[in-house]
């Protein structure tokens, strides 16, 4: 008898690459034709609408509502051109994913017909019933309804017949409810902090951008072995699977020949990521087996979230097309790599960047220090916060195994940066100086070689890694929004930045009467004497060792870095003092959002653990056992009918190994019984507990380490089952598309 498996195996092997339909230009000339421009806002509105949108978009001007309705009749010209008859406000709740509800254009025209309409009152901002989106609370408290109101920083675009606005949604008395609104004033705040400290060294300056830079990773799985995996299809992950002999010991899918079946889906998915404006650039093998990554050219931080939400999503749709499944699930398979997405980051300003060196000019590479330091300072004060910002249940997968970053977060510089700062933290000071005349002044920054750039030693390991230009924060996990990450790490840096800036000023009070009204100098000192305060300061961020090793968590440990493993308590640094007084202080956050925000994580924690426990409770009660004993049975025939056909000492002798496996066979089934009754239970008695955070932590205590037992014993048996009889798709299979 042939099983279910090998007909879909066999059927997924055989399945041949689409071809893929190519618009005719070339990629720059239809890059953003879904998207309503600049140059389309220039060509579809009124001269004084468009200059009074820009100066919303750039400069953060209040929406003034009487431009609503000319921007919406420009909007709905060139959505009708694209044959586009619905809109919606697309917004993006606490679940990880996008929401939207679609409404056709059409209104009553109050004679019997239908018109067509879309009003400034439609597109600034909609009550889309969200009573079921999670809000950890405060909808039920405080007030029903929830609002989404258009962010015109992000532009909208279609997919098919759809006119998508991208949109912030929050309660009726103004709490968030989602990652964008928190994330915007995020940025402003950055924008604030960072435009003061870059007007010391830089009075041009009045704007300052955070910059992102996704990097996705993703695996891929044929459809028909995913819909043969119950755990794959409700879980996204494994829950069971032994090893493959081959995985990626060898080295060789990492960069390798991208397979024709993927190659195509690639390529139909960057074709309408570029048409959606999403510049993606670069497309490579990742180090596990059927594992790749996407990348697009880095965008201001809120376009880049929206971009990378629309990419998840697309990534989906197209991959379904191909008969293909994305996992963005961070721990897939056991064993080998999980996926993440690095943020690169980095700020720049109006008139340049600000953490790249080297500068031409003394001011320019006391900025760059500056900026590196204080962002060292952030991370410093807040590294549990940002842990926090990346966890979740499947992140926790991955992160602490020896192939992602490690459950610290610690920031490697790399050699030259850190011979930089150390120098500038010991030099005598008055060798850093060298004062020539009386406004001049050259500071005596070793030379920052241009090498910088591409030779920051990569340190893989590194869950925070300066690489030149840029921050790579890389324990962000492959299915998040980045917007949790991007709140934390703006905000950490914003608040550094404010209280550098205060710090500094406080020191040009004191020290200006030495320099005789040398205004410039006495600045230049004062930001000296605070940079290698908080070089000083910062300095148990800095780690450049193996973060994989154990004697990292203990020096880490010494260092009072944050060095929790677990899930649920991790998020508790979301409620420190320390956290809600910069959340608010920056008018980020409240202590109230902030609480229910906790709620809504402790909630997904658990319903995740949830679903894995009952799936895992399934598939081995219906899928394993009853195999298992099947084969157990025709080893069972099998001695029975040798001791039929041999005199009994020479059978006793010929069963003796089918016997022993008979005999762990049935130890082992008997164990997953008894453990399957174990995690029931662990589950009812979780269930009962009534706080979020207390249930969370029972998931994460009581329930998850049955569910290793069980796999563990799962997994064991699939290597003695015989083949034909195995259920379920195997890892060999699963891994390896032809
Ligand atoms: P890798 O880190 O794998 O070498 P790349 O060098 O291709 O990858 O860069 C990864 C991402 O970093 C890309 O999205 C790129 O646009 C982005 N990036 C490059 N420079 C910056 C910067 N200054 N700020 C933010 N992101 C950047
Ligand atoms: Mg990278």
């Amino acid at each position: 008898m042939a099983s279910l498996r090998f007909k879909v195996v066999g059927e997924a092997f055989a399945k041949k690459p689409l071809e893929v339909p190519v618009p005719a230009e070339r990629p720059a000339e239809y890059f953003g034709r879904n998207v309503f421009t600049r140059a389309k806002m220039y060509k579809y509105l009124k001269r004084d609408v468009y200059e009074k949108l820009i100066d919303v978009i750039d400069n953060g001007a209040p929406l003034d509502r009487s431009i609503a309705d000319a921007v919406a009749s420009g909007m709905k010209q060139w959505a009708d051109e694209h044959g586009a008859t619905h809109y919606t406000h697309w917004f993006q709740p606490l679940t990880e994913g996008t929401a939207e509800k679609h409404d056709a254009f059409i209104e009553h025209d109050h004679k019997g017909g239908m018109i067509e309409e879309f009003s400034g009152k439609l597109l600034v901002q909609q009550e889309p019933d969200a009573s079921s989106f999670p809000s950890g609370g405060i909808r039920a408290t405080f007030e029903a309804r929830g609002y989404s109101a258009w962010d015109p920083t992000s532009p909208v675009f279609i997919i098919d017949d759809t006119l998508c606005i991208p949109t912030i949604f929050i309660s009726y008395t103004g709490e968030a409810l989602d990652y964008k609104a928190p994330l915007k004033r995020a940025l402003r705040a950055v924008d604030e902090a960072a435009t003061a400290v870059a007007r010391y060294f830089d009075p041009a300056v009045t704007k300052v951008v955070s910059n992102l830079g996704w990097e996705q990773e993703y695996f891929l799985v044929d459809e028909g072995l995913y819909s043969a995996r119950p755990d794959l299809l409700m879980t996204g992950r494994t829950l069971m699977g032994h090893d493959s002999a081959k995985n990626q010991q060898m080295d060789d899918h990492y960069f390798g020949t991208i397979p024709d079946r993927v190659q195509a889906f690639m390529k139909e998915m960057e074709v309408q990521a570029l048409l959606l404006g999403i510049p993606c650039k670069t497309r490579h093998n990742e180090v596990a087996p059927n594992q790749f990554e996407i990348a697009p050219i880095y965008e201001e931080t809120n376009l880049a979230v929206d971009h990378n939400m629309l990419l998840m999503s697309l990534m989906k749709r197209v991959a379904r097309k191909h008969s293909f499944r994305v996992l963005l699930h961070e721990k897939p398979f056991d064993g080998i790599n999980g996926s993440g997405k690095h943020n690169n980051w980095s700020l720049s300003t109006n008139t340049g960047t600000l953490l790249h060196a080297p500068g031409k000019t003394t001011e320019q590479n006391l900025c760059f220090v500056t900026f590196i330091v204080e962002t060292l300072m952030g991370v410093y004060r807040h590294n549990g916060l940002l842990k926090a910002s990346i966890m979740s249940a499947s992140n926790a997968h991955r992160l602490g195994a020896n192939e992602a970053p490690p459950a610290i977060i610690s920031s490697f510089l790399g050699t030259q940066m850190s011979e930089l700062l150390d120098h500038i933290e010991k030099a005598d000071k008055d060798d850093l100086f060298a004062v020539a005349g009386k406004q001049k002044m050259a500071i005596d920054i070793p030379e920052i070689p241009e090498l910088l750039i591409d030779n920051t030693d990569r340190n893989r390991t590194s869950p925070f890694a300066f690489t030149g230009n840029r921050f790579e924060f890389r324990a962000v996990g492959s299915e998040a929004n980045c917007a949790s990450a991007m709140i934390a790490l703006n905000a950490a840096v914003a608040e550094a930045l404010a209280d550098f800036k205060v710090r500094v000023d406080r020191r040009i009070a004191e020290i200006t009467p030495q320099f005789e009204g040398n205004d410039h100098n006495a600045t230049f000192h004062a930001i000296i004497d605070v940079v290698r305060e908080d070089i000083r300061t910062c300095k148990p961020i800095r780690f450049d060792g193996n973060g994989y090793s154990d004697e990292w968590v203990e020096e880490a440990t010494r260092r009072g870095l944050d060095v929790e493993r677990s899930c649920p308590l991790i998020f508790d640094r979301y409620l420190d003092a320390s956290t809600v007084q910069m959340f608010e202080s920056l008018g980020i956050m409240t202590q109230k959002e902030l609480a229910a925000r906790n709620e809504v994580k402790w909630e997904t924690y658990t319903k995740r653990l949830q679903i894995e426990a009952r799936v895992l409770s399934d598939l081995s009660m219906n899928h394993i056992l009853p195999v298992a004993t099947c084969y157990q049975t025709r080893l069972a025939q099998n001695v029975a009918a040798m001791h039929q056909i041999f005199p009994v000492s020479e059978a006793a002798d010929l069963c003796a190994s089918n016997l022993q496996i008979i005999r762990t066979m049935g130890e082992r089934i008997k164990t997953i019984e008894t453990l399957v009754e174990s995690l029931t239970e662990a589950r009812k008695a979780a269930n009962r507990i009534p706080s979020e955070r207390e249930r969370a932590i029972a998931y994460h205590d009581n329930v998850e380490p049955i569910m290793h037992d069980i796999r563990y014993h799962i997994d064991k048996l699939e290597l003695t089952v015989d083949d034909e009889l195995w259920p379920l798709p195997k890892y060999r299979e699963l891994l390896f598309i032809r």
